[in-house]
Formats: C-alpha cells, sequence, structure tokens
C-alpha cells in the first residue's frame, strides 16, 4: 500500500478533524477572503476612475457595511473556534452559525454586486460541494437550498422592480456596452483565490479517500499480526492461481504448513510470545519464497503457501527450504536464550490440468500434514498423483 506524503499531514487528514476544527480553519481562509475583497472595495472606490463611472455612492456605502460585517462576523468566528479549541470544547452551535454565516455573508456580497455574476455561480456551486464532503450531505443541504430559494427571490424582486439589481454599480458594468476591464480583471481576481482553495480542498479529500479506501482494502485482505494473505485474500488468489494452473496445464504447488507444539509455546512462555513466533515465522516465510509465490495466515498457527509454475522438485526444495530456516530463526527469549520452534508441511502438487476444487486440494494437503505430525514432526509429506513421499 502506497504510503502517505509526509508533508501537509495535518491538512490531508482534514476529513477526520473535529466540525469545531474544519470551520475554524475555513473562517481562517473566510476572514482573509473578505479582507481582501473589501480592500478591493476600499481601493476601488477611493483611487480608480472605475468607480467614478461606475459605482454609485449608495452602493459603496453598502458595500462598505456589507464587508465590514463579513470581516467581523469571520472575526468572531475565529476566535469562538479558537476559545473552543483552547478549552477543549466543542459547541453543536458553532458549525451550525458557521453555515448559516456563510450563506448570508455571500448573499449580501452577491447582493450588492449584482446576483447573476459568475462569482455567485462559483460560489453556490464551490461551497455546497466543500461542505458535502466536510459536514456532510444533511447538514448542508437545508442551507444550501434556503441560500438558492433566495438567490430566487431577490433575482424575482430586482425583475419586479422591488429590490435594486447591484446596488453598487450605477450601471452593470459588463451589461452596458461600456465594458470594464477593470471590472473583469477584479472579477477573475475574486474568483481565483476561491477557486483555487475549492479545487485544493478537494483534491485533498479526494486522495484521503483513495488512501483510507486502500487501508481498508488491505486490511481487510491482510491478517493484522503477520501481514500476510488472511483467509479470505488467500482463497480469491487461490482461485484464480487454480484456474490459470488448469488453463495453461503448469503445476501449482499446494501447502498446509502447521507449527509444532505451539499451544506449548504459549503456554509455557504466553501468548505475547507466541504472537512473536508467529510474526517471525511470516518473515521467513516471506524471505523464503519467490515474488510470483503466495503465502497466508488461515487460522491461529496454520499457513498456507502456493508455488505457481513449480514441479515436484522445485517444490520439494522450497518446502525444505522452509522448513530448516523456521528450525534456525529463534525467538530471542527476554533471558536471552533462543526458543526454537519447527514446522510440519502437507504438500500436493495439482497437475495435468486435473477437475478438482481448491477446497479439495487443502483436504490432500491437510491429510498429509496429519501424516507429518503423526511421523514425528518437523518434516513434509507429499501427495503427489495418488503416491505419498516424505521429506
Ligand atoms: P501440533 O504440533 O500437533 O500442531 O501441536 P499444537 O500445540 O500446535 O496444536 P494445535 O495446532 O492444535 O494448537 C494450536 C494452538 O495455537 C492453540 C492456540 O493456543 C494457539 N493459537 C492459535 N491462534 C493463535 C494466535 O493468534 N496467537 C497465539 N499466540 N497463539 C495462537
Ligand atoms: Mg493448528
Ligand atoms: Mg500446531
Amino acid at each position: 500500500m502506497r504510503k502517505r506524503p509526509a508533508s501537509l499531514l495535518a491538512l490531508y487528514r482534514l476529513l477526520e478533524w473535529s466540525d469545531r476544527d474544519k470551520c475554524l480553519l475555513l473562517s481562517v481562509a473566510l476572514f482573509a477572503y473578505m479582507s481582501f475583497v473589501f480592500v478591493w472595495h476600499l481601493f476601488t472606490i477611493h483611487f480608480t476612475s472605475f468607480a467614478e463611472r461606475f459605482v454609485s455612492p449608495e452602493g459603496a456605502e453598502v458595500m462598505s457595511q456589507v464587508m465590514q460585517l463579513n470581516v467581523a462576523g469571520w472575526l468572531v468566528l475565529i476566535l469562538w473556534g479558537a476559545a473552543l479549541r483552547r478549552w477543549r470544547r466543542h459547541s453543536v452551535f458553532y458549525p451550525a452559525i458557521f453555515m448559516s454565516f456563510f450563506s448570508i455573508g455571500f448573499l449580501l456580497l452577491g447582493w450588492t454586486i449584482g446576483l447573476y455574476s459568475p462569482m455567485t455561480g462559483m460560489v453556490l456551486v464551490g461551497s455546497p460541494l466543500v461542505g458535502f464532503i466536510l459536514f456532510g450531505f444533511p447538514r448542508v443541504a437545508w442551507n444550501f437550498a434556503f441560500t438558492v430559494l433566495v438567490v430566487l427571490l431577490l433575482a424575482w424582486l430586482s425583475v419586479q422592480g422591488y429590490s435594486v439589481h447591484a446596488i453598487y454599480f450605477v450601471k452593470y458594468p459588463i451589461s452596458q456596452d461600456l465594458l470594464s476591464y477593470y471590472w473583469i480583471a477584479s472579477t477573475v481576481a475574486f474568483m481565483v483565490p476561491f477557486i483555487t482553495v475549492v479545487i485544493i480542498l478537494v483534491a485533498l479529500l479526494l486522495r484521503r479517500w483513495a488512501y483510507r479506501e486502500a487501508q481498508v482494502r488491505d486490511q481487510a485482505l491482510h491478517d493484522p499480526l503477520t501481514g500476510l494473505a488472511n483467509r479470505r485474500e488467500l482463497f480469491v488468489r487461490f482461485g484464480n492461481e487454480l484456474a490459470r494452473a488448469r488453463r495453461t496445464e503448469q503445476p501449482l504447488g499446494v501447502c498446509l504448513m502447521d507449527l509444532d507444539h505451539f499451544k506449548r509455546i504459549n503456554d509455557t512462555y504466553g501468548h505475547g510470545i507466541g504472537d512473536e513466533v508467529l510474526v517471525r515465522v511470516a518473515e521467513v516465510l516471506r524471505h523464503c519464497l519467490r515474488e510470483t509465490d503466495l503465502v497466508g495466515r488461515i487460522g491461529g498457527e496454520e499457513f498456507v503457501l502456493l508455488l505457481p509454475d513449480t514441479e515436484l522438485g522445485g517444490v520439494e526444495s522450497v518446502i525444505e527450504r522452509c522448513r530448516a530456516s523456521i528450525e534456525r530463526s529463534p525467538v530471542t527469549l527476554e533471558d536471552g536464550s533462543p526458543l526454537l520452534v519447527s514446522a510440519s508441511f502437507g504438500v500436493v502438487i495439482y497437475e495435468n490440468g486435473e477437475e478438482i476444487s481448491a477446497n479439495e486440494l487443502i483436504s490432500r494437503a491437510d491429510e498429509m500434514l496429519y501424516r507429518a505430525k503423526a511421523a514425528g514432526r518437523n518434516r513434509a509429506e507429499f501427495w503427489s498423483g495418488g503416491a505419498v513421499a516424505a521429506c
């Protein structure tokens, strides 16, 4: 499984943050954004000829109030969130007020500069997108529905003449033949930071999802103690290997392995040492096998080894290597003394495209394992075409 990148780690885990921390982060971003719009507004009305031509005096006044409200509101939300964080508290009201204020703040801004602008569209698309991912559908959906209704209501009111459309402007600067490059550039400047943050957040969240999915998949298919394939994964791969061996008429070595007197190890040294033995044995097996081979832990101290495209002679030498390596790889006990373990193996070679299931092959291997145990352990017994051989 791919490792997480070390950088951006905290932000990368955004999905796991509490609602309080998500809202606090977004409040900081929105405070910065609204401050930027406020500064733009002050600059525009004091220093540009655009304002002389297009900005209405009462619109400028309304905009100043709207931006003061926005900047102050986000500041309050930052302080509230920081205080909650400081005192390690959470409040159901904080995210609720955050979402409501988001809608109100942007609605007022949109109403001031014109609701039929690309910016309104962008906010209406970008915000619920991030909101659904961060806070879940139901909570954001109500807010979104309310906002859309208000947008439609305001649009209807302005069409009916009850409300002034884009009160900020004397003449709407791009609906007239007097096209303003200053206004177009300003629109782009408003949109770029917003859309950048939306894209970064969505990209981070999607990556986080992909990582989580890989993690869940990994956990579903592997044994947590040894990291080997678990029973489910092993039997899926076994089915595939068997089908391939049947199609290509290649042999497939199937081996069931069981540690010897493992109960005694547990009883004498405790389960902790027993687990250490299992981890050590898993390491040894991984080491002894090829990339294309597969080893899985299917029960307490029972392992299955699959050796595709391997003839009897090859399987014999691999199993002997595993057996000898386990015997030579002790776990060190607390007093420094080595704890030696051994394992018994029951092996069957699938060949000649025989019609047999994975379970039947495992039963044959189990029979051979039983034989190996009965014959004194720390050995392998082979079933090959009905003949039984010891190793
Ligand atoms: P044999 O040589 O006949 O296989 O003897 P054995 O003692 O190994 O017998 P058996 O295979 O029946 O014993 C399995 C023991 O494995 C029982 C249980 O105490 C232990 N065991 C099963 N799962 C785990 C595990 O996840 N961790 C540890 N530490 N022990 C386990
Ligand atoms: Mg057992
Ligand atoms: Mg055993």
